[in-house]
C-alpha cells in the first residue's frame, strides 16, 4: 500500500519536525512547506492526500491559501487548520474558507492522528447510502450532490454528510455526539461546536434558496431534527 502523503504547511521548523517525527512513525509520508505561498505551489504540484494548515503563516496565511486550495481543487483533499485562536473558528469552517476541521494549539500529536484519520474516512457511498428525497431536497451521495427546489446546494463533504444524516431519520434527533461520532468518525475528539458551525453553514446555503423554509430544527442543548 502506498502511503498517505500530507503536506504540511507550518512556518515553526520545531512543530513541523515534532509533527513530521510523530507522522512518519504512524506510516504517513510528509512534506513540508513553511510558508503559504510556497505551501500552495507544492500543493497544486504534489496533489497530495491531506493537507495540515497553519492559519497565521508568512507569505500568504491559512485562511487565503485554503481558500485558494478550494478554487483549484474543490472539496476533495481534506484540509485540517491548525490554528492558535479558537475565535476564529467559525470562519475556518466557514463557507469561503470550506476546511473540514481545525485542531487548537498546543494540541497532542494522539489528537492530531486521531482527527487525521477521521478526516481520511471518508463516508463510502455504501455507508452514506441511497439516494434520498426530502419535499424539495434531494441529496445523491456518490456525486455528494444536493439539490433544493431545483437549485444546486455547494456543500463541503461534511456538510454532505451532515445534512444526510439528518434527512436519513426524518423526526429523530440526532444528537451532536452522533453527528460527531458518524460525520467525523467513531475516534473524534472534536468538541460539539464544530457540529453547530457545520449546521448553520447548511442552513444559510438552504435559505440562499427558500429563505422561508427551516427544514433543520435545533433542540437546545441536545441535537438537530429534520423536520418530517
Ligand atoms: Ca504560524
Amino acid at each position: 500500500m502506498n502511503s498517505i502523503r500530507i503536506l504540511l504547511i507550518e512556518d515553526e521548523k520545531n512543530i513541523f519536525e515534532l509533527i513530521k517525527y510523530n507522522l512518519e512513525k504512524e506510516g504517513f509520508k510528509i512534506t513540508w512547506a513553511e510558508d503559504g505561498k510556497k505551501g500552495l505551489e507544492i500543493f497544486l504540484k504534489e496533489k497530495p492526500d491531506l493537507v495540515l494548515l497553519d492559519l497565521m503563516l508568512p507569505e500568504m496565511d491559512g485562511m487565503e491559501v485554503c481558500r485558494r486550495m478550494r478554487a483549484k481543487t474543490g472539496f476533495s483533499v481534506p484540509i485540517i487548520m491548525l490554528t492558535a485562536r479558537s475565535d476564529e473558528i467559525d470562519k475556518i469552517l466557514g463557507l469561503e474558507m470550506g476546511a473540514d476541521d481545525y485542531i487548537t494549539k498546543p494540541f497532542s500529536i494522539r489528537e492530531l492522528t486521531a482527527r487525521i484519520k477521521a478526516s481520511l474516512r471518508r463516508l463510502q457511498p455504501e455507508e452514506t447510502g441511497e439516494k434520498i428525497s426530502r419535499g424539495e431536497l434531494e441529496l445523491k451521495p456518490e456525486e455528494y450532490s444536493a439539490t433544493y427546489y431545483g437549485h444546486k446546494l455547494t456543500l463541503t463533504p461534511k456538510e454532505f454528510s451532515l445534512l444526510h444524516l439528518l434527512c436519513k431519520y426524518p423526526g429523530k434527533v440526532i444528537t451532536r455526539e452522533d453527528a460527531l461520532q458518524k460525520v467525523w468518525g467513531y475516534d473524534y475528539y472534536g468538541d460539539t461546536r464544530t457540529v453547530d458551525v457545520h449546521i448553520r453553514q447548511i442552513r444559510q446555503k438552504m435559505e440562499l434558496v427558500s429563505p422561508d423554509n427551516n427544514p433543520i430544527e435545533t433542540l437546545r442543548g441536545i441535537g438537530y431534527r429534520w423536520r418530517g
